[in-house]
């Protein structure tokens, strides 16, 4: 409840105290901070996907600013000859305003991100974006089957179907990539299950269902079960190391990101930066108000 009431007031609050809430988890508003966060990662070992703040743009003009965005980062990571991924949000791209558009600016992402043989992550959204994510998905695997990826959340109920969808799209020419996590938006309980043990087992599921297909899985995930049940599977399975990795948000669990690499396994940080991070954490707070805890449990450490 006290997380409820603190995520409601949170657009109220000011900036600089938000800012307290947030910066453990954002590199910052430019690109300089997100080329800084990612050449420290990359220092111990951590690869990075840089995900440039925004998401639900309500003018499409927006989305060629993004896109431009989109393609002078990369320009910008290829120069500083730092390996990075990229990871994006279709809705940034304007997907709700004009699916064709999107797609044709998406592409042009991940365009620019073949010439220097990387890689772009579409994040997946709620639920009104899954159908057209997976279709934008579809049309650039088909074009550039080695350089774009996908996520499946663990928490919907439609996630079995779209992982024999994934099954289909993936073969030795055109493989698929994907990205596991447990799924981040408040759904009702018709289309998400909603009890942790539940998603739990659903996770666990589709993290078998791609690693015994060949399917390349990015393992996302904070939870110390599903990181330590996933080390176990791999091992008994010999899955090799280019077959997966773990991922993990910037700023979150650190102790265990650095054990898992200690382990020998590949591992991932998602690093946001940009001017919407206010937006992005107040809307991220409210969607999920247990973040409350975790934050203000950050908070009292430092403090
Ligand atoms: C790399 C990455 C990319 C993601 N991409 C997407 C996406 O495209 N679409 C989507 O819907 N969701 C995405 N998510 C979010 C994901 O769906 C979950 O909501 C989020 O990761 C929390 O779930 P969990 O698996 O970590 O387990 P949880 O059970 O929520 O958390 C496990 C433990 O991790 C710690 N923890 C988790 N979150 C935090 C936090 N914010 N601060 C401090 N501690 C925390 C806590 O100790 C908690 O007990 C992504 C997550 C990661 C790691």
């Amino acid at each position: 409840m006290i997380n409820k009431i603190i995520a409601s007031v949170l657009p109220w609050m000011p900036k600089k105290i938000v800012w307290l809430f947030s910066k453990r988890y954002i590199a910052g508003e430019t690109l300089d901070s997100a080329v800084a966060v990612a050449s420290r990662l990359a220092k111990n070992g951590v690869s990075s996907t840089i995900d440039h703040l925004g998401e639900y743009i309500t003018d499409i003009g927006e989305a060629r600013m993004v896109r431009d965005i989109y393609k002078d980062m990369i320009e910008r990571f290829e120069r500083e000859k730092l390996s990075v991924t990229y990871s994006l949000k279709p809705s940034n791209f304007g997907m709700l305003i004009d699916f064709e558009v999107c797609c044709q600016f998406v592409r042009e992402v991940v365009a620019k991100a073949k010439e220097y043989n990387s890689f772009v992550r579409i994040d997946m959204e709620d639920s009104r974006c899954v159908d057209d994510e997976l279709e934008l998905y579809r049309r650039l695997h088909a074009e550039f089957p080695q350089n774009v990826g996908i996520v499946i959340q663990a928490y919907l109920k439609r996630t079995p179907n779209d992982l024999l969808f994934l099954e289909k799209l993936h073969s030795s020419s055109t493989p698929v990539n994907v990205r596991l996590c447990k799924g981040i938006y408040v759904e009702p309980p018709e289309i998400a299950y909603k009890e942790r043990k539940v998603i739990n087992e659903q996770y666990i599921k589709a993290l078998e269902f791609f690693l015994q297909k060949g399917i390349y899985v990015g393992i996302a995930t904070h939870d110390r079960a599903l990181t330590d049940y996933a080390q176990t599977l791999i091992k008994s399975l010999a899955v090799k190391p280019d077959r997966y990795e773990f991922q993990m948000l910037y700023g979150v669990t650190p102790d265990l990101r650095a054990q898992i690499v200690k382990a020998g396994h590949p591992m991932r940080v998602y690093v946001p930066y940009g001017k919407e991070w206010f937006g992005y954490s107040s809307r991220r707070l409210k969607e999920n108000p247990h973040l409350i805890t975790y934050i203000l449990k950050a908070l009292f450490k430092r403090g």
